[in-house]
């Protein structure tokens, strides 16, 4: 099942995607209908009924699928061919950082930087949890995966790097797309691969495929969730494959008015139009 999280005329619903739009679900969504532990069985039922409201797909906005999520937690390296082609060695643990719910943002928003100028790109296979996790095993950690979704971890790196920790190049508000859809865990295999791709107007600048990630989504929240509890509705971000800005020689920012894409075929494309404000005083 391919769902989303949509507005339809003033009201917001979680919705099951179908040909050609939605069918909506009796959540306002995605990140209230996991909370429901019986929300798999209830979007399957009202796909099957078939008496359910239509909503065509030039009708509806897509949003952010989980706006609510207790926790968003990132991984940094973690595609190995990415790794070793930067000359380190593969790692015995995951780097891991956070962002808040108000990371987030749509699918298609614009994304605006008002404080940074060295704004970078981060194409990433994004983890929805679908129940409580801690202390799991990996095999229950891939039991409780809701399924995935596509994120571009966009980064600040002047603030990234002014410290040893990441976080506050990592986390300005509604600089993160998530969507446009969860894919449920059923009909994806990351570890058999997808490929995770991002575009700056239309030029490939990121290719990867998940099968080369050295923490599966599995064993990040298997680990994860061994010092935190893990809840319906958290997000997991699994990395980014080469082929960043910072990377490039000289290094490439986005510029005022670039389009960015990131897209994973099997689950769908952000597109962001990037907006820079410099204060009229600087
Ligand atoms: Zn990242």
């Amino acid at each position: 099942m391919k769902l989303a999280s949509i507005q339809y005329k003033t009201q917001r619903m979680a919705a099951v995607a179908v040909d050609g739009g939605y069918i909506p679900l009796k959540a306002p969504n995605l990140s209230e209908l996991l909370n429901d532990e019986h929300w798999q069985g209830l979007a399957r039922q009202t796909l099957a009924s078939g008496s359910s409201e239509f909503i065509a797909a030039a009708d509806a906005t897509v949003l952010n699928p989980v706006p609510a999520p207790n926790k968003v937690i990132c991984c940094g390296l973690n595609y190995s061919d990415h790794i070793l082609e930067m000359g380190r060695e593969l790692p015995a643990y995951p780097t891991l950082f956070a962002k808040f719910a108000d990371t987030l943002t749509d699918p298609n928003a614009e994304i605006t930087s008002e404080n940074s100028e060295s704004v970078d790109w981060e194409a990433e296979l994004a983890v929805v949890v679908g129940s409580t996790l801690r202390d799991a095993t990996e095999d229950e950690a891939l039991a409780a995966i809701a399924g995935y979704t596509v994120a571009n971890d966009v980064s600040m790196r002047d603030w990234q790097r002014r410290t040893l920790q990441w976080f506050q190049g990592k986390a300005f508000d509604a600089t993160t797309p998530l969507g446009p859809y969860l894919v449920t865990a059923d009909e994806i295999d990351p570890v058999a691969g997808v490929e995770v791709i991002c575009r700056i107007n239309g030029e490939e600048v990121q290719r990867g495929n998940t099968r080369t990630l050295v923490f599966s989504a599995a064993a990040l929240l298997s680990y994860i969730s061994g010092f935190t509890t893990l809840r319906a509705g958290d997000v997991v971000l699994t990395g980014t494959p080469g082929g960043v800005g910072m990377g490039m020689t000289p290094p490439r920012f986005l510029q005022s008015g670039d389009v960015l894409s990131t897209e994973i075929p099997g689950i769908g494309e952000l597109s962001n139009k990037f907006t820079l404000r410099i204060p009229a005083d600087a």
